[in-house]
């Protein structure tokens, strides 16, 4: 890898790539609030660990559902907190079934196959309401610093949109708890997770979030939030499960640590250098941003930044 590129030129020419593509895909319509965002957004942004932060696109600076990629930071918290107790509840292997199957739960004693889909993220909720008593607060203050910007909220409206139409995540909850492996009562650890998911961010706020990873788990004030190993472990995880049912494709393709969320963003990580977010509204058929996807193969391609 060289280690110097002129951003600007890399943004210009990753939206080049990604131009005729914008508003591709299908958003989300299973969170009724999700449906109503113009899917011809898009927006891009790279933060590096030097502090410069570059942006393409008309909308790195508008705000998103964060959705799953809040999983990324509530395992973190947990992970800082609990240190690996935490996989004593939920496996890190790929699911190999959709983010909100219930199916291998059944037959796996109620412990999920990774803290990247639902189930494993209900689980992490539940464990920083143990270690906090408020979870969603916790990943607000997280988020709140490591952006740098304090009035970070979750949309209400989408929140509600979640819990109205939250069935199969409720669910989710109450197998697991019947597997005893619920501590706190489930409508709690929903009501801190559908809020969770429903934080939203922009491309510029998120890429100074991940800085977090980038830096090996230090964060924006200089303090040590993770270990640098649980920082490696995490971005593991994120390679292997971050991405739906297309870990392996987005390996081969972009080969960096992503999560990606319903709200269209998706997160990518290149350790020691720089934070990536990119956000199209419109989802592939795994459930993955098509545009955003795009983007980041293009950013990888053009500058070779990439774990392998
Ligand atoms: N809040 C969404 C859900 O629970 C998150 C899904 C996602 O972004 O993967 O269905």
């Amino acid at each position: 890898m060289s280690d110097y590129h002129d951003y600007g030129e890399v943004l210009d020419a990753v939206m080049e790539r990604v131009r005729s593509h914008i508003g591709e895909g299908r958003v989300a319509d299973y969170i009724p609030e999700l449906a109503r965002v113009d899917p011809d957004e898009f927006g891009f942004s790279v933060a590096t660990v030097d502090g410069d932060l570059y942006s393409v696109g008309d909308h790195s600076g508008t705000r998103f559902s964060m959705q799953s990629i809040t999983k990324v930071f509530t395992l973190a918290l947990v992970m800082s907190r609990s240190g690996d107790s935490v996989w004593k509840r939920v496996h890190r292997e790929p699911s190999g079934t959709s983010f909100n199957s219930l199916y291998q739960l059944e037959f796996e004693s109620g412990v999920p196959r990774n803290p990247m889909i639902n189930p494993g993220a209900l689980i992490v909720t539940d464990q920083l309401l143990t270690d906090t008593g408020d979870a969603v607060g916790a990943l607000g203050e997280l988020l709140c610093a490591e952006t740098g910007d304090p009035d970070l909220h979750a949309d209400n409206l989408v929140a509600r949109s979640e819990d109205e139409h939250g069935d199969r995540n409720r669910a989710l909850a109450y197998l697991m708890s019947s597997f005893g492996n619920m501590h706190n009562p489930v409508p709690d650890v929903l009501d801190h997770y559908f809020r969770q998911c429903a934080i939203t961010v922009s491309c510029e706020e998120l890429a100074r979030a991940g800085l977090l990873l980038a830096r090996h788990g230090r964060r924006a004030d200089g303090s040590q939030l993770l270990s640098r190993s649980d920082a490696r472990r995490i971005m593991a995880v994120m390679l292997t499960c971050g991405t739906y049912d297309a870990a392996g494709e987005f390996a081969y393709r972009v080969g960096l640590p992503c999560k990606s969320g319903v709200g269209g963003g998706i997160l990518a990580i290149v350790p020691g250098r720089c934070s990536v977010a990119a956000w199209g509204p419109g989802l592939d058929s795994k459930g993955n941003s098509a545009t955003a996807a795009l983007a980041l193969e293009a950013f990888t391609d053009i500058t070779n930044c990439s774990v392998f």
